[in-house]
């Protein structure tokens, strides 16, 4: 069996808890793949700062850390809160759309059509639903008045879900468009879109995308809307990868169906081939204590044996107090389950036969292979990141070390299960290539001699096509 090392990927939220160089690089250390900027959040000089340190590290330590752009969607927010509001229930509490710092009495609602969308005997919920309120009164222009039914602190900038109303915000608001050409200059490897609806949702971001910038940034479906459960089949074809964006989806749909949604999410994903990230509350107690619950063991684990390429955090690395610790946490649940061979996965996809069905086939017998013959490392070469989704989809046992001399597909590449990504830019011949390939690999410890390594490549290497060829190759260090 191939060498244990981590392969679920690990996505971590920026913030003011992760400010210091010295702190980032420790988190890409123990075990970060992929930096994720919540542009709820975000403030951009600090945030073109914070990528400007990771590309550093990555530099230094030859790291293919991501950066993900995560886009707000159409999310409702309180506004600024004054320190230590805790709501009691039964009190009365406004909702305006007038700009003001909050209290105990009202907040701000960044929404300006709020009070005209809502309807008396509505709930609104805020912060992942942890506070209850039910419409009394609107006034359609200005106020919102309430009565609270669950109570408790309410900080600022909390989101705020409306389960039963009709909401009349576009996919891509003002500011995610402006948000997205920032990240697009940015020069980030992946953008997640909130609060998607239907295909049209992705296909705008895309054209944006195109519109801004001549190479293709993958995005994300954030599925937190029943209406995106619903299209689910629909949306996978627009989208290079799913989350199950758990905090909100929680509250738009009822909690106890999430865990089913969790597991349809995760296979359909598969039958994609696209990664999908388990994100939000994996780790929530570690905001403030130094160990998790056995629950969210169970939670992060149990995620990483239904097939989750990645598992998030958020306040837990964002605003947490400790969020190293969080980070090595996760990594020995991850290392101590991954490997199990109680985790199975279905074999049932229908694949179509296409363009591309080469390759793809090419990919899908590899990792069969791979496995059937214990191989160490399955190599590929890729411009475009294809043959590594699909490798990685299949879940082989080996080890997925894909070549590439473009550094941004490299990185891009690291939210995927499994996958590690070197960098190579010699492409004199085949039998040249594969040597080289397999001596990088060793040089990283990933084959000593007797070692099976497959190598998925294209014939002629000049011409860099699609792939067409697989080669089994037993390692012998005086191959070099
Ligand atoms: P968010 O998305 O943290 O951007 O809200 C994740 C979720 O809703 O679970
Ligand atoms: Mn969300």
């Amino acid at each position: 069996m191939a060498k244990n090392r981590k392969r679920t990927k690990i996505v971590a939220t920026l913030g003011p808890a992760c400010g210091t160089k010295e702190l980032i690089e420790s988190m890409m250390e123990s075990g970060v793949n992929v930096f994720r900027i919540n542009f709820s959040h975000a403030d951009y000089a600090d945030v073109e700062e914070r990528v400007k340190i990771i590309r550093e590290i990555n530099e230094k330590r030859n790291f293919n850390v991501a950066v993900l752009a995560d886009l707000q969607g159409p999310k409702l927010r309180v506004g600024i809160m004054a320190e230590g509001v805790e709501l009691e229930e039964g009190d009365t509490f406004t909702f305006t759309t007038e700009k003001c710092e909050g209290t105990n009495k009202k907040a701000f609602m960044t929404y300006q059509n709020f009070p005209k969308d809502v309807q008396k005997g509505e709930h609104i919920l805020v912060d992942d639903g942890k506070l209850l309120f039910e419409v009394i009164a609107t006034d359609s222009e200005l106020n919102v008045t309430t009565k609270v039914l669950r109570g408790g602190p309410l900080k600022s900038k909390k989101g705020v879900n409306l389960p039963n109303t009709k909401i009349s915000l576009p996919a891509l608001t003002k500011k995610d468009k402006k948000d997205v050409v920032f990240a697009i200059g940015l020069d980030v490897d992946w953008i997640a879109l909130s609060f998607v609806r239907t295909p049209e949702d992705l296909i705008q971001l895309q054209d944006i995308i195109k519109a801004n910038t001549d190479h293709k940034i993958p995005i994300i479906a954030k599925i937190e809307k029943p209406e995106a459960v619903d299209n689910i089949d629909k949306l996978t074809p627009h989208c290079d990868a799913l989350m199950v964006a758990r905090g909100d989806l929680g509250v738009e749909v009822p909690m106890e169906k999430v865990p089913l949604i969790q597991k349809r999410l995760v296979l359909k994903a598969k039958k994609a081939h696209i990664p999908v990230i388990i994100a939000t509350q994996m780790m929530e107690t570690m905001i403030e204590n130094q160990v998790p619950t056995r629950a969210e063991v169970n939670d992060v684990a149990n995620s990483i044996m239904d097939g989750a390429d990645a598992v998030m955090l958020s306040g837990e690395t964002s605003v947490g107090a400790f969020p190293l610790e969080v980070i090595k946490q996760m990594r020995k649940i991850i290392e101590s389950v991954e490997n199990s061979p109680l985790i199975s996965m279905p074999e049932t996809y229908v694949q179509c036969i296409n363009e591309r069905f080469i390759s793809k086939t090419i990919c899908h017998q590899a990792s069969l292979m791979a496995n059937s013959i214990d191989a160490e490392v399955i190599t590929t070469l890729t411009d475009s990141g294809f043959t590594a989704f699909h490798i990685s989809s299949w879940r082989p046992k080996s080890n997925i070390l894909v070549f590439s001399s473009n550094r941004r597909i490299l990185a891009m590449l690291n939210l995927l299960w499994g996958v590690k990504g070197v960098y190579y830019d010699r492409f004199v011949s085949t039998d040249q290539t594969i040597e080289d390939i397999n001596n990088l690999a060793a040089e990283r410890g990933y084959l000593n001699d007797g070692d099976y390594a497959i190598n998925i490549t294209s014939m002629p290497v000049k011409k860099r096509g699609m792939a067409n060829t697989m080669r089994i190759t037993e390692y012998k260090k005086s191959n070099k």
